[in-house]
């Protein structure tokens, strides 16, 4: 079959591999019809995920056919048209039990944090993942979803993570009636998380970007206000001085460990150095956030230091919230919300390729080119 293959840091190339096999009765391979290009993919790309071995094939977002399952699988059969959540979860160990599917023991023994991820460097339990012909699925008889009839593919794929992830930032924020809503980050999550906002009662949504097109389009679809922090010397103030002095109620991360090389920026009347991956996202969540407010967190960050300003969480009486998101806990009530059209997944995407075009397609989301928001590849087509 043809697949991604991870060549280094921002090089990718599509080789031809092994078609994967059932290696576990509860296994099903699925020959992918979508599989989407995330933010997450880009820190594997760029290099900053530990472990990140050459020859993975990438891609934790993807819907398909399922081509065989093991003799264990029970709720699918070859033909049936599903979405597979981007977390690997056995369905039984203590964590899945609580719902926290992207936490899950078994499909990751050896971490102490994340569950097992499709395409994602070892640290995740080194899956190969969806951007390819076909993906073997472990666990198939808990984390893939028939696909209704009514649904369209294209917003089916953003199910598996897109639109759970953007609508968990909302959920941990704990948002209330009329609350102000901050999202740092105007991608496909953080506008994801921007838009259900409003179904937790938001009052005002405020997005932040330097990328102008994103940002327009967020201040559409969202809807949202919109600042560019390029315009903005210092973040805090800037937030507390259209929030009527007190700041925001609520501060949600859709940006994660910034990638972009170090920075000279004022945070709260200082000048500081903030190296990449020293989130500068989390100091202007933090001390964006007004007193007693709350932090959302997931973007994903590396294991780098990342110089917390602690103190002003323990001085404001923040509560910080952070995950992976649950895709399979929050699908039911996500289909709901697409099939009554409170979200409109597709909307995202503006390129659709070729399995074939992967390295273009990389290189334009990164490099947040030609307008790019979501990038779906449409291997099998
Ligand atoms: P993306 O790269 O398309 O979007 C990130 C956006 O953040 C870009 O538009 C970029 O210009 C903007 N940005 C960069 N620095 C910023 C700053 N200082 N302030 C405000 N905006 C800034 O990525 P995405 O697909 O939207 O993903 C966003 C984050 O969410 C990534 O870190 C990704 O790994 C993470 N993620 C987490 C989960 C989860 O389950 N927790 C799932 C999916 C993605
Ligand atoms: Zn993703």
């Amino acid at each position: 079959m043809l697949a991604a293959d991870y060549r280094g840091p921002r090089r990718m190339r599509v080789a031809s591999k092994a078609d994967p096999v059932i290696q576990h009765p509860r296994d099903a391979i699925v020959r992918v019809t979508r599989s989407c290009i995330c933010g997450s993919d880009l820190h594997l790309y760029n290099g900053l995920v530990p472990d990140t071995r050459i020859g993975t094939t990438f891609g934790h977002e993807f819907c398909g056919i399922v081509e065989e399952v093991g003799p264990e699988v029970q709720t699918l059969k070859a033909g049936d048209h599903v979405l597979v959540p981007f977390n690997i979860a056995c369905g039984q160990c203590h964590f899945c039990r609580q719902g926290l599917f992207g936490n899950c023991h078994e499909s990751n023994p050896q971490a102490t944090a994340v569950g097992g991820i499709f395409g994602y460097s070892h640290t995740a339990g080194g899956y190969d993942g969806g951007q390819a012909e076909y993906v073997r699925v472990p666990y198939a008889d808990v984390g893939p979803m028939p696909i209704p009839d009514w649904m369209d593919p294209d917003d089916a794929v953003l199910l598996t993570d897109v639109v759970p992830t953007g609508y968990q930032a909302a959920e941990m924020g704990g948002i209330q009636m009329g609350d102000t809503v901050v999202v740092f980050g105007a991608g496909p999550v953080g506008i994801m998380a921007a838009r259900c906002a409003w179904l937790f009662g938001a009052g005002r949504v405020i997005v932040i970007d330097h990328v102008e097109y994103r940002l327009d389009f967020a201040r559409h679809y969202c809807p949202a206000e919109v600042y560019n922090f390029q315009s903005i010397d210092d973040m805090a103030v800037f937030i507390k001085k259209v929030t009527d002095g007190l700041g925001a109620d609520v501060c949600i991360d859709a940006v994660g460990g910034d990638a972009a090389g170090s920075a000279l920026r004022t945070v709260l009347g200082k000048k500081m150095k903030i190296e990449a991956g020293n989130a500068i996202v989390l100091h202007w969540a933090i001390n964006s956030a007004k007193k007693g407010g709350v932090v959302s967190i997931v973007g994903v960050y590396g294991p780098t230091g990342n110089m917390v300003p602690m103190g002003n969480v323990l001085n404001k009486g923040l509560t910080i919230r952070a995950n992976q998101a649950s895709v399979k806990r929050l699908l039911p009530r996500l289909v709901e919300h697409v099939k009554e059209g409170r979200i409109d997944p597709k909307a995202l995407i503006t390129h659709r390729v070729p399995l074939e075009d992967l390295p273009d397609a990389y290189h334009l989301f990164s490099a947040k080119l030609d307008e790019c928001i979501k990038p779906v590849l449409y291997p099998n087509n």
